[in-house]
């Protein structure tokens, strides 16, 4: 397999900065409802803030790639005398928690650094931070090429694997046949 340059987006989390506003969820949510900005459902976001106001526990967690199986084992982090939770830091949407699911389709979501915003401008959730917490950084890498699932790929395989493949496509060819 050949390699390519590819453009690495990262976004660095401070989370001694973060005081829990929670804006970088409600932004997120808004640009990345249809209409775009028409409603601001967090539990649309792309990002949530695991919060534990009472240890001072803030942590802003993005959206990664869907799983198809809870984990086996979990782990528990002790930082600076802070407990955190087993799935705290995860970035997963996977079947033993609702986080990064869109609520009416179940649906994953994942970050996807707000593409469709212009190529120079900073993600939204970055922009609106205004506690700082979140640090937009770019680098070059050399990586294998290689074939990414889009988003209907990425929906159509969790719908397939929460009803099965064969009910996926007789309902796909019943919808056919209405239309
Ligand atoms: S906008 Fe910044 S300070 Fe507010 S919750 Fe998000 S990361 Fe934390
Ligand atoms: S980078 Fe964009 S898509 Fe990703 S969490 Fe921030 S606002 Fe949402």
């Amino acid at each position: 397999m050949s390699k390519v340059k590819k453009k690495v987006k990262t976004i660095k989390i401070d989370v001694d900065k973060c005081n829990g506003c929670r804006a970088c969820e409600v932004i997120c949510a808004s640009f990345h409802s249809a209409p775009k900005y028409s409603s601001n459902n967090p539990a649309r976001a792309r990002i949530r803030l695991i919060r534990d106001p009472l240890k001072d526990i803030f942590v802003p967690v993005y959206a990664g790639e869907y799983v198809e199986a809870e984990c086996m084992g979990r782990d528990k982090y002790v930082i600076d005398g802070k407990e955190y939770g087993e799935c705290d830091f995860c970035r997963a949407a996977c079947p033993s928690r609702d986080v990064f699911k869109e609520p009416d389709s179940g649906l994953p979501l994942k970050c996807d650094m707000c593409e469709e915003n212009g190529p120079d401008e900073e993600p939204l959730c970055v922009q609106w931070c205004l506690a700082d917490a979140l640090i937009y950084e770019e680098r070059e890498e050399e990586v294998e090429e290689d074939v990414k699932l889009g988003d209907l790929e990425l929906g159509l395989k969790s719908l397939a694997d929460k009803h099965g493949l064969r009910t996926l496509m007789e309902t796909v060819a019943r919808m056919t046949q209405k239309g």
